[in-house]
């Protein structure tokens, strides 16, 4: 005999904790099926759209730079080739 764990994802009450099978991914529920709270989904509005502390930022901005640099590098590389030839 072999057991098999099966995964199933499921919608989860933000109020009760209540989990139940998602039919479809599209028909978002409007009530939690335990509690008929019409809250129950609440994470996925949230109620603060941007937070993010300095650490966060200057790592993005590093990583927009460190992009915008190599973009800038191919650029100059097509830019040379065209010209050596
Ligand atoms: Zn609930």
């Amino acid at each position: 005999m072999s057991i098999a764990t099966i995964t199933i994802d499921a919608w989860v009450c933000d109020c009760c904790g209540h989990q139940w099978r998602i039919v479809s991914r599209e028909n978002v529920p409007k009530r939690c099926s335990r509690c008929k709270s019409r809250t129950w989904n609440r994470s996925a509005q949230p109620k603060v759209p941007f937070s993010l502390n300095a650490e966060t930022i200057s790592r993005i901005a590093d990583g927009l730079r460190h992009r915008a640099a190599r973009r800038r590098e191919a650029a100059e590389e097509r830019v040379l080739a065209r010209l050596r030839r």
